[in-house]
């Protein structure tokens, strides 16, 4: 919105089950709190699917969303059975949406929470890791997915972490990672974190491996402020930190991007509620309000966010937040929004009051342009299906030296990341997917190919061994390079080696 009044057009999808019913309590209240936009619905979900649309949403909606940049999106519901692509995912990576921010506070006593001070957020990446979606089966027993991690993309969500933390008068950035097991995906992640954590004096920071952070958040969530993370942990963590909060019903959450943003509630469609006027809208209500800020509304998101702590106060509650002991008033959907509205202007008394800035704006995040590296090719690991009479390392270890040539030699071979030649223990349980590592042969002994520093192994070098390994009747599936990148060895060791 621009400060003359002019509206800002937002896309709106009603969704699913209790979608319907909650966006239209949800719009009710934005409108009452003064807020100013206009809407253009488009139509996704289970109809839209079921009518053949595998991405779920109708023909021409793209075309409304871009132009309108900002999404509020009820939830929908994906039709049982295989073939139809996730909605989220395909929206979140076609409009770049990289940050996934979950804010996550309990409301005791006026909704139970065995964690009275709990109130954090969790930022999530969204665009990479394992939901790359880059999958395949590679021989009758294994299948793999690719888990892909960029530098770019670790400093974007990284960056928009702690300008989240100044922005919001936030204390501390917690990074949750697994860089103690996947040392190069995870520990890009790690790395980028420390280097960009040097810039923010201004905010404390800290690490925790993933899984003693999740138990962590399980039983101290109070501990935390803002927690960044990658695609897969922040999904699962944000699912957590929305139970212990006690309130499913009640958490929004924002995807943002570059040019494009869209916002939810974090629950689904409730499909055994639905028509029934027993929904709460806080979810969407509350993810509304980060719409608002968005769209440069912050003083209309800060008078429905204080009016709904004021409802909840009040012990007005739908079912699903319903105690005996707090509620005063069981309330529909419709009555819990018309609640909301007669306390537009009112700030709760106990609950802390949520204050916007008058400029609150969108978070930016400038990048470090990436600088060229010197690189150089040491090796290859080739992957074959084979599995001989008996599987037996020694038996494939034996054929490939025999295969090397003048350039390349055999350095290990692994199965499933454990070393099973040369040495390895003789019961180890193999499966048709064997590693072959080759590096060039003079690099075992510590000199390279040549003084000038030219690559120690060109691809010529890979070529004419896979011709080798082809015309001795061994099945390989795939190549991955091995490199020294600014110096530093680029690649994993095997476990066991
Ligand atoms: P759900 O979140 O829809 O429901 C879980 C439980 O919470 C149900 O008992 C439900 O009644 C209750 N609940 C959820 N939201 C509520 C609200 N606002 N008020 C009161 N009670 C509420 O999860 P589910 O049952 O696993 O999934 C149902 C459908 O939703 C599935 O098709 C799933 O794929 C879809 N889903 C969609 C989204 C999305 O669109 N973003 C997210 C999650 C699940």
């Amino acid at each position: 919105m621009t400060g003359n009044n002019e509206k800002t057009r937002v896309t709106i999808a009603y969704g699913d089950g209790i979608g319907p019913e909650i966006m239209a309590a949800t719009i009710e209240v934005m409108n009452a709190a003064g807020a100013q936009l206009e809407y253009d619905e488009i139509k996704i979900g289970q109809d839209v699917y079921l009518k053949g649309q595998e991405s779920g949403m109708e023909p021409g909606a793209w075309e409304i969303l871009r132009r309108n940049k900002i999404f509020l999106k009820a939830p929908i519901t994906t039709p049982q059975g295989g073939g139809y692509k996730s909605l989220n995912v395909t929206v979140r990576t076609t409009l770049g949406l990289f940050a996934n921010v979950r804010p996550c506070r309990a409301y005791t006593p006026y909704v139970e929470s065995y964690f009275p001070k709990m109130d954090l957020v969790v930022i999530r990446e969204n665009e990479e890791d394992l939901y790359a979606g880059i999958e395949h089966q590679q021989t009758n027993e294994v299948v793999q997915c690719l888990k892909l991690v960029s530098r770019p993309g670790c400093e974007k969500i990284i960056r928009y972490a702690f300008e989240y933390a100044r922005a919001y008068g936030r204390k501390k950035v917690t990074c949750m990672s697994k860089d103690n097991i996947m040392k190069l995906s995870d520990g890009l992640f790690h790395k980028v974190f420390d280097e960009v954590a040097k810039e923010y004096p201004d905010i404390e920071s800290n690490h925790f491996i993933i899984d003693i952070g999740a138990a962590m958040l399980a039983d101290r969530p109070e501990m935390f402020d803002v927690i960044v993370t990658l695609n897969l942990y922040g999904d699962i963590i944000s699912d957590i930190t929305a139970q212990v909060a006690g309130s499913v019903g009640l958490g929004g959450s924002a995807n943002v991007g570059e040019n494009f943003a869209m916002f939810e509630a974090i629950h689904g469609s409730a499909p055994d509620i639905a028509g029934k006027d027993l929904a709460n809208p806080s979810g969407l209500l509350h993810a509304a309000c980060l719409m608002l800020v968005h769209a440069g509304q912050p003083k209309v998101a800060e008078k429905i966010m204080n009016a709904l702590l004021k409802t909840l106060e009040d012990g007005i509650h739908t079912g699903d937040i319903y105690s005996e002991k707090l509620t005063t008033q069981r309330a529909g959907t419709k009555a819990f929004a018309q609640a909301v509205i007669e306390r537009l202007g009112q700030a709760p008394q106990h609950l802390a009051a949520v204050q916007m800035g008058e400029n609150a704006q969108p978070i930016e995040v400038k990048l470090t342009p990436s600088r060229a590296k010197a690189k150089r090719l040491l090796g290859v690991d080739i992957f074959l299906d084979w599995t001989g009479e008996h599987r037996d390392p020694r038996e494939l270890g034996q054929l490939l030296e025999s295969l090397t040539g003048d350039q390349l030699q055999l350095s290990m071979i692994t199965n499933r990341g454990v070393q099973v030649y040369p040495g390895g223990f003789p019961d180890a349980f193999c499966t048709d997917h064997w590693r072959c590592r080759f590096v060039a042969r003079q690099s075992l002994h510590g000199t390279h190919r040549s003084h000038n520093m030219a690559p120690d192994v060109i691809y010529y070098d890979i070529i004419s061994l896979l011709q080798r390994l082809m015309s001795a009747g061994l099945n390989f599936i795939k190549l991955e390079n091995l490199y020294e990148i600014d110096g530093k060895r680029a690649y994993s060791v095997a476990q066991g080696a």
